[in-house]
Parts: C-alpha cells; structure tokens; sequence
C-alpha cells in the first residue's frame, strides 16, 4: 500500500502557486483576492473558511471574511454578493456552504458572478465543465484529479466507481473520470443510497471515490486487491484525545482497506488539503483570467 498523501502534494503545488502570485504582484502591483462570506458559527464551517484564509495568505493571495449571523435574509446576502461580483478588487468569491434553512443555496450559488465562482458551483461553470470547455472545476473534485497526476496514476480504461452523488463532489467526479483527458477515460457507476448491494459495484473498482459523510462505510470485504482508493469523508467526532477537541474519520475503513489497496488516501491528510490547492488555483486562475479571458 502507497499513500496518496495530500500533505506532500498540497504543498508542493503552494510552493508553485506562491511564486505566480509573486508574479502577479510584481507586473500589476496587486494580490489574487479570495473573499469568503460565511453565515452562522457551524463548527465545521467556521475552521474550513480559517483554513482557506490562512492558505491564501500562506501563498500571498490576499484574503477578506465577510461575516453574518444566522439570522441574515436572504436578501441582505444577495445584495452582498451583488455588491462583491461587482467589485474589481475580487478575483473569487465563496459562499460556505451549509446556510440556514430560509436561504436557498441555489439561489446564492447563482447569484455569484460565475466568472468569480471559484468553488465552481454555478451552474455555467458545471455546465461548460461537462463540455470540456474551460471552467471553474469544483474544489474537491478539482483537487483529487491533481492528487491522481502527481502519482501518476493510470486511469484511462479503469472502472471507476464513485459512492456519493451531492453536486459539489460525486456528481461533478463522476463527470471528470468520464471525460476523454487524463485523469478521465474511466468507465465510471455512480452509487448512491438508492442503489442496492453497494458491495456489487465497490468490488469490481479499479479507482474507488466515496463521498457520503459515513464514517468508515466500506470496510475491506467490499473492494479488490489493488484498488485505488479515494476518501473524501471527513466525519467530525469529538474526542478527548486530540488537542482540538475533535477527530476527524473518512467514510473508509482505513485500517482494513488500506491492507488490499495499491494506493490510498489518509483521512486526515489526503482529499481535504487538495480541496484548498483546488480552490487557489481556481482563484489564481481568475486573477489571471484564463478561464473568462
Ligand atoms: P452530501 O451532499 O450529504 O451527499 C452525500 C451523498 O452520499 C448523497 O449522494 C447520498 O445519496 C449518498 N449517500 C448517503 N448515504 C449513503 C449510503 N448509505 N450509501 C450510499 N450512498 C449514500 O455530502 P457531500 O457534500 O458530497 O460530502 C460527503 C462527505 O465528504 C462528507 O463527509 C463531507 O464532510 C466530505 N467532504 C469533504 C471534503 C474535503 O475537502 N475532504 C469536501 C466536501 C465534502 P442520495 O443522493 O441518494 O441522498
């Protein structure tokens, strides 16, 4: 078993990401900007949006924090977000999902400039995604392709099965290993909780992607010998034992799966830092307008 480790990964592709942002700042005598809106103190939501500002200052983007309590209208968010789509100063703009229930995402994710998109959630940019026309690819699936490259692993004509459907993971990967470009060309089956017998599919995965928010879901009796394995579960537990106060578990069973898979990635370690390098490299490649020239 090797690891896919998304330490090693993230931060070498930083390194690359702080030298172009260097670079922008040189010849135009300005930083990449990430502004995050965040509503509410969820746990989860609140350490995710630090993370991704102390990234952006980590590489020299510069990073702002618009802040809400959890009784905003929607109305208050959508003039906010109006009023940031039109601010040049911004090259990417997130709304941190998941907002209380009288906001609809749907119409916050739509509302945001999808030239400045970079969670890559608008339907536009999902869409052209779909097409292989450039886009903003979504964070953690943008993120697992580059993991996938680094370690060179082979992917066309595998069969690639993804667990998990939501439209800011399973669903947008299941496109990308579809796509004729590597990482991509897999024969992809995109289980979901409707499907019966999980176990039927998981076990003929060459490339195995689960994105369900079920702590340890697939144990070692439902994959092959020399499956590639994808965590993206990232199920929060208090506990005593960490300095934080809680742990985090994937929706695989490590310990077992780890014993038949050719490659895997850790739970912490692995899926959730490449999230931040996608998110970076979509907001840099805003500054520098590569996808909406
Ligand atoms: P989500 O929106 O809740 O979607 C979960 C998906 O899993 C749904 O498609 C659901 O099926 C399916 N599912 C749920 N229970 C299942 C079961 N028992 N068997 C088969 N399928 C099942 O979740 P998400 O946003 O994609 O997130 C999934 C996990 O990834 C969570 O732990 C989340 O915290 C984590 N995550 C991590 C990162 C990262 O950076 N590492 C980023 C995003 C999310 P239905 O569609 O039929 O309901």
């Amino acid at each position: 078993m090797q690891l896919l480790d998304g330490k090693y990964v993230s931060e070498k592709i930083k390194k690359e990401i702080a030298v172009d942002a260097g670079k922008i700042l040189a010849t135009r005598g300005r930083k990449p900007h990430l502004v995050a809106v965040l509503v509410g103190h969820d746990g989860g939501s609140e350490t995710y949006v630090a993370s991704k500002m102390r990234n952006c200052e980590a590489v020299g983007f510069k990073s702002s924090l618009v802040r809400y309590e959890d009784d905003v209208t929607e109305e208050e968010l959508l003039i906010k977000v109006a009023e940031l789509n039109a601010d040049e100063d911004i090259d990417g703009i997130i709304v941190q999902l998941p907002l209380p229930k009288h906001i609809d995402p749907e119409k916050v994710t739509e509302k945001i400039d999808h030239r400045k998109d970079v969670d890559g959630f608008h339907p536009i940019n999902l869409g052209r995604m779909q097409r292989n026309l450039p886009s903003f690819i979504p964070a953690t699936p943008y993120g697992i392709t580059m993991m996938l490259k680094e370690y060179k692993i082979e992917t066309s004509g595998k069969h690639c099965v993804v667990v998990g459907r939501s439209n800011i993971v399973g669903s947008p990967m299941s496109i990308l290993m579809a796509r004729n470009t590597y990482p991509g060309n897999c024969t992809v089956t995109v289980c979901h909780s409707r499907t019966p017998d999980i176990k039927k599919f998981t076990l003929d995965a060459d490339i195995l992607i689960v994105a369900i928010g079920k702590k340890n879901f697939i144990t070692a009796d439902m994959v092959k010998d020399g499956v590639v394995v994808i965590d993206v579960g990232m199920n929060r537990e208090t506990s005593t034992l960490t300095k934080s106060g809680y742990k985090l578990w994937g929706d695989v069973d490590f310990e077992g799966v780890s014993q038949k898979s050719s490659w895997i990635t850790p739970v912490p370690g692995g899926v959730g830092l490449m999230t931040i390098i996608g998110l970076l490299k979509n907001t840099l490649a805003s500054a520098n307008k590569e996808v909406y020239p």
